[in-house]
């Protein structure tokens, strides 16, 4: 039995998705003439309250394009230096859009609304690139899974407007955010100039995420995907995964996160832990103690079957998925609970 905990991007559509997927309409995407792609479109920007939608090939061209119309070359955007756009999308805001990032370096990928204030450029300072666009991600990848609450997002809008600030949610996993924290989509949808979500990660998906944005930002949205290579052709094929997803599997991500709290609560107890970062959904992010060497433990789990990866600094990550059964569940708590020499570990 092989376990995959390295991403909750590793599974694979199952068969009654596969079946959804072959028996819907398709069209040329391109000319907006794919009925699934739109049926989605429209689901998705219902969902969030907002205008309209439009289906990406990757959570990282939505967020390169969201970044793209919501910025002008020579400008600043402001981030967690944990942040996905930053450290995970190969440098496409320099690239793509010729902006900048400011860091906030705070624990877990949050911050609050003086952290914003503190990282806005002075307008009126030509030496420094005009700050111009907030982005904040729910809930945080390398940050640990965390959510925001949604009274600090909006105190953060509020220093956006006054500041004459965009503001992007990459909500790569907000699905997960919502299950967890009882908000709703519209909640995010009222506070956002544009969003990003995956349908690719805890919903099961093979393929896509979706931008979701205010009317005004149609055309440049729409020329923006052009420009990166993502206007697709029959893509229904994998909207329709998608729409699938949207009705069948975003209840099912609370047992994702119930197990997670578990892995947690054993690793707490274990003798190699050094420390459990808190988790608050499906990843779970710990440290061994010094002597236990992270390149030891990768080994010896993956000797076991089970498949997880380092994320820098000595620190584990493990994020549980749809794909992630009840018997892998106890076949990995088993084996972590086994571990009780050394010996095993070198
Ligand atoms: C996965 C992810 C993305 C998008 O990644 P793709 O692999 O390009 O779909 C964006 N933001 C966050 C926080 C993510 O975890």
């Amino acid at each position: 039995m092989q376990i995959n905990l390295i991403s909750d991007t590793v599974t694979k559509p199952s068969n009654e998705m596969i079946k959804f997927m072959i028996n819907c309409k398709v069209g040329d995407d391109v000319f907006k003439e794919d009925p699934t792609v739109n049926k989605l479109e429209k689901k998705v920007s219902d969902l969030f309250g907002m205008d309209h939608a439009l289906f990406f090939p990757s959570g990282t061209m939505a967020n390169q394009t969201a970044i793209n119309i919501l910025t002008s070359p020579g400008e600043q955007l402001i981030c967690s230096k944990y942040a996905h756009v930053y450290n995970y999308e190969g440098g496409g805001v320099s690239f793509n859009s010729g902006v900048s990032c400011k860091l906030i370096d705070k624990p877990r990928g949050l911050f609050n609304y003086s952290d914003v204030e503190a990282a806005i450029n002075p307008p009126d300072f030509y030496h420094s690139p005009k700050t111009s666009l907030v982005c904040i991600e729910n809930t945080t990848n390398k940050g640990g899974g965390a959510c925001w609450d949604l009274d600090e997002i909006k105190k953060i809008k509020e220093t956006c407007i006054e500041n004459n600030l965009k503001f992007h949610l990459d909500g790569a996993r907000i699905w997960n955010a919502c299950v967890e924290s009882g908000y709703d989509y519209s909640d995010f949808g009222k506070l956002f100039d544009t969003i990003s979500v995956c349908l690719s990660k805890g919903l099961g998906c093979p393929v896509g995420s979706v931008l979701i944005f205010k009317e005004k930002y149609l055309k440049k949205t729409m020329k923006i995907r052009k420009i990166l290579g993502g206007g697709m052709r029959q893509s229904g094929y994998l909207a329709a995964c998608g729409l699938y997803a949207l009705e069948n599997n975003i209840q099912k991500l609370h047992q994702d996160h119930v197990r997670a709290r578990e892995i947690s609560n054993l690793l707490q107890k274990l003798y190699f832990v050094e420390e459990v970062y808190p988790v608050e959904t499906n990843i779970i992010i710990f440290k061994n103690k010094d002597q236990f060497s992270t390149h030891d433990f990768i080994n010896f789990m993956n000797h076991n079957g089970v498949q997880l990866i380092g994320m820098g600094d000595n620190k584990l990550r493990l994020v549980t998925h749809l794909d992630y059964t009840s018997d892998h569940h106890e076949k990995f708590m088993n084996l972590l609970s086994e571990i009780h020499s050394d010996n095993l570990l070198k």
